[in-house]
């Protein structure tokens, strides 16, 4: 059989690919970010309202250029005391393009003010998997993890990005997520709980394309003959 499938990850952040190819290890495939694909490639407007909406429109829109199995994530912070801001806007919570360390500055500088039973918020991950050639009507496959805990006062730890320096695992005894290693992080983290539910399809999904792989190449020789 064809040893591998490239799987198409609608994103260029580099901490998102780097912790789904951790996540997808095991399987047979290679994890390729839109623009190596398809480098003129438009950015798509996030404008959805939930995690969801915006997932959807991200991986319609790869899957629709390069016609190959193709991943969304889109992801975010939601703190309770600001009514789950910044939510869908938490690349953008300090401006339209704004750095990790201007939105962690801005997420402290929002909550000031708060005691610590208070600063509860959550990570959420909706992952959206589109198959090209999946039969008309069928929608993407659609799954969610979130991850629970508590805004720091202060950053701490070297490892994952955006705002994971400020982010307290509530399951890891309120140990900042960057300062879990990346197996730790992908264990309890929004990213590694919505991976693990697609887990299943994703897998059904890419032994069925390679075997079609495999099964045209093999029948390849004898339609050149006629
Ligand atoms: P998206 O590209 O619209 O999905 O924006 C995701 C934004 O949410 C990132 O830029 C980060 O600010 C934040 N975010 C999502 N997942 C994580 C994570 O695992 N750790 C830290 N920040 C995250």
């Amino acid at each position: 059989m064809t040893s591998k499938l490239t799987l198409v990850v609608a994103t260029s952040n580099k901490g998102k690919l780097r912790e789904l190819s951790s996540i997808f290890s095991e399987l047979p495939i290679d994890i390729v970010p839109l623009a190596d694909v398809v480098p003129s490639a438009p950015t798509v407007v996030e404008d959805g309202v939930t995690f969801e909406q915006n997932a959807r429109k991200k991986g319609a829109f790869a899957a629709g250029l390069t016609m190959m199995l193709t991943l969304a994530d889109d992801s975010g912070l939601e703190v309770d005391a600001l009514g789950g801001r910044p939510g869908v806007r938490s690349a953008r919570f300090a401006g339209e393009h704004a750095t990790d360390a201007e939105n962690n500055a801005a997420l402290l500088d929002a909550l000031s003010e708060l005691d610590e039973e208070s600063r509860t918020a959550r990570f959420r991950c909706v992952l959206s998997l589109h198959d090209p050639w999946a039969a008309p009507g069928d929608g993407p496959i659609v799954a969610s993890g979130c991850c629970e805990g508590r805004i720091a006062r202060e950053g701490r730890g070297g490892g994952g990005f955006g705002y994971d320096p400020l982010f307290l695992v509530s399951e890891k005894g309120l140990r900042a997520m960057a300062e879990l290693s990346d197996a730790e992080k992908n264990e309890v983290s929004h990213r590694g709980r919505a991976a693990k539910a697609l887990l299943p399809q994703l897998s059904r999904l890419v032994t069925e394309r390679l075997l079609d792989v495999e099964r045209i190449s093999r029948r390849r020789p004898s339609l050149l003959d006629r």
